[in-house]
């Protein structure tokens, strides 16, 4: 099941997958931003892991608030904030272990948090096309009576189709929205990075 241990599974996957990741999302961020995504991620990341190697955790609470905190101070830019939030709001909301309807509380309270930081809309072309899409099929698998773990995976999915689908988009929101017209035709790196911390969260699970 979804317990603290999966929870420090996640991070130690998450930092492995933004270390492996760090030159792609360069490269997103380069087309329609200034190209530090990647580098601001794995630096996130990389002290996360660091934080909690020498702290002790007795909930996923305690592992999401450590993530939030740490994202806060290291991350930077647009995305440190929002990612802090989001994680801030999930550690709220996350309880000892979580089934799919606990999945799906934890996604949509960051969802939340991401929102009331960056008053984005869906089809803003930003990490709430990711966010979003993950969090209702976490709802939908909750609803057909699955588990945890296949909340978790299907949210995984959710977010990947919806990175993939910021690319017709015309940026709206953020640093890529000063291209207007010219953002068209590339993925968000948000959207990007977070389909990749839930494809982390999901190996965790496995
Ligand atoms: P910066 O743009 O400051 O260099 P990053 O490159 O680290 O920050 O992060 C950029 C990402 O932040 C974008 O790809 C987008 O997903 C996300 N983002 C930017 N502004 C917003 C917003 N208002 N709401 C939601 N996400 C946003
Ligand atoms: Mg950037
Ligand atoms: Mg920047």
């Amino acid at each position: 099941s979804l317990g603290v241990a999966w929870a420090r599974a996640w991070v130690e996957a998450s930092a492995d997958v933004m270390r492996q990741n760090r030159m792609a999302l360069i490269d997103l961020d380069r087309a329609i931003g200034d190209g530090d995504h990647g580098e601001n991620m794995d630096r996130g990341f990389t002290a996360v892991l660091g934080k909690l190697q020498s702290t002790e955790t007795e909930t996923i609470g305690d592992v999401l608030a450590l993530v939030a905190k740490t994202l806060m101070s290291t991350v930077g830019g647009a995305a440190g904030p929002l990612y802090g939030t989001a994680y801030l709001r999930a550690s709220k909301a996350a309880g000892t272990t979580l089934d799919a309807a606990g999945v799906a509380d934890v996604l949509e309270a960051a969802l939340g948090g991401i929102v009331a930081r960056g008053k984005a809309d869906r089809e803003d072309k930003t990490m709430v096309d990711a966010w979003g899409p993950a969090s209702e099929a976490a709802r939908d698998v909750a609803r057909a009576g699955g588990s945890g773990v296949e909340a978790v995976q299907a949210a995984a999915e959710a977010a990947q189709a919806g990175a993939v689908a910021t690319e017709p988009l015309t940026a709206r929101k953020g640093r890529a929205s000063y291209l207007g017209a010219r953002s068209v035709g590339h993925r968000d790196p948000g959207a990007q990075s977070t389909a990749l911390l839930l494809d982390a969260a999901a190996a965790a699970a496995r």
